[in-house]
């Protein structure tokens, strides 16, 4: 049993089929058009562009953003590499900011003091990047009204909360630029793929612009600016357009598979199931918990290592990016929540395809009667 596999719906071969019909097996095609416009009404977002991956997505934020070499940039340190890997592309350094336990997102009231003392002696990043951690929003205003009252454009990293809400609206539409990810293990997948949005119509031009290798208006081939080959494919377009119908369903199966799961096995003592800030409904991408070893009686480790002997695929929440070798040297703000929740957390199979009887099997190795010493017989 996997993490989060990809779950197609009836619809995407359909559309990939009227790609071949019309030979738009390109990164250029009339789906790209369609999908960018379906994708912006469902998020309530004005203009989007669609390319090649999330990280793609990223990239071009922080070159919109004007994130030069030598410059810093502020970001979440709890969250999956690809988020800070683009600071690093463009030559900038990334300073990590910790997570608070609220919402285990970017602590907002630790990135007032830091930009407050920054202001101080003059050295403010040139763009926050903001991670809805698994599908669950962060405590968006306050973010964003300090980023506005120092003038720091937000970058929001959207790719694991597609379908998810702050105070009504879609997370990824609050910020300056948004970007998602239709990675295979996604909400929804085009196999690989990304979306970057902004209410700023120029942005978004620029950034289709800079993805198709800066081309600039001639005839002939002529290049003023350094550009990318990030568009994606009019074929993977298309089933990206037949995931954005099913987009709903996704999100209520997942939402389904956490409640399941914390109705079983919420009440345990030891456990804590990862929170949601009441003004968000999250997309539960990944259900996490942390396990307490002393309540518990078991470490996260060996639930894990229980749940691998069964064949079920279960993860340790995000290594935070301060710990990470690549990374050494990088300053973080705070970090011992993200720490903690790094030795503790645990995410358990979390598919929108998976079946009452999955959900039933995850919980039955869980649960602690069945956490006895593990015996030589049942492996
Ligand atoms: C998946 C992911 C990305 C990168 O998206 P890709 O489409 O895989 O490049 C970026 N940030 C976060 C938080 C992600 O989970």
């Amino acid at each position: 049993m996997l993490l989060s596999p990809p779950h197609i719906g009836n619809l995407e071969l359909e559309f990939i089929k009227t790609a071949f019909n019309n030979n738009w097996i390109a990164p250029a095609g009339p789906q790209i058009k369609l999908f960018e416009q379906e994708f912006c009404k469902a998020v309530g977002a004005s203009h989007g562009v669609a390319l090649g991956s999330g990280t793609a997505s990223l990239h071009l934020a922080l070159i919109l953003a004007g994130v030069q070499a030598g410059d810093e940039v502020f970001c979440s340190t709890l969250t999956f590499v690809a988020t800070a890997n683009p600071i690093l592309y463009v030559g900038a350094k990334p300073v990590f900011i910790d997570s608070d336990y609220i919402s285990w997102n970017m602590d907002p009231n630790l990135l007032a003091e830091a930009l407050k003392q920054r202001a101080r002696i003059g050295k403010l990043p040139k763009a926050v990047i903001l991670v809805h951690l698994y599908g669950q929003s962060a405590d968006i205003d306050p973010i964003l009204a300090t980023c506005n009252y120092y003038g720091i454009p937000l970058i929001e990293d959207a790719a694991e909360s597609l379908g998810a809400t702050y105070k009504g609206r879609s997370t990824g539409t609050f910020g300056h630029i948004g970007i998602y990810s239709f990675n295979g293990n996604k909400i929804i997948t085009t196999s690989g793929g990304g979306m970057l949005i902004s209410e700023d119509a120029s942005l978004v031009a620029r950034a289709s612009f800079l993805a198709t290798q800066a081309r600039d208006p001639a005839p002939h081939y002529q290049h003023s600016n350094l550009g990318y080959n990030y568009r994606l494919s009019n074929v993977l377009a298309g089933i990206g357009r037949g995931q954005l119908r099913v987009l709903d369903q996704r999100v209520a199966a997942r939402r389904f598979n956490y409640d399941r799961y914390q109705q079983s096995l919420g009440h345990l003592s030891g456990i804590n199931f990862m929170p949601a800030l009441r003004c968000s409904q999250g997309t539960r991408w990944l259900t996490s918990l942390t396990i307490n070893a002393d309540e518990f009686g078991v470490t996260r480790n060996e639930v894990r290592e229980r749940l691998l002997a069964h064949q079920i695929e279960s993860r340790p929440v995000w290594k935070p990016l301060h710990l990470q070798p690549l990374f050494s040297g990088c300053e973080c703000i705070g970090g011992a929540v993200a720490e903690k929740l790094f030795q503790e957390g645990l995410c358990l199979p979390s598919g929108s395809n998976m079946t009452e009887t999955d959900i039933n099997r995850v919980i039955s190795v869980v649960s602690p009667p069945v956490l006895r010493p593990i015996s030589m017989a049942t492996l």
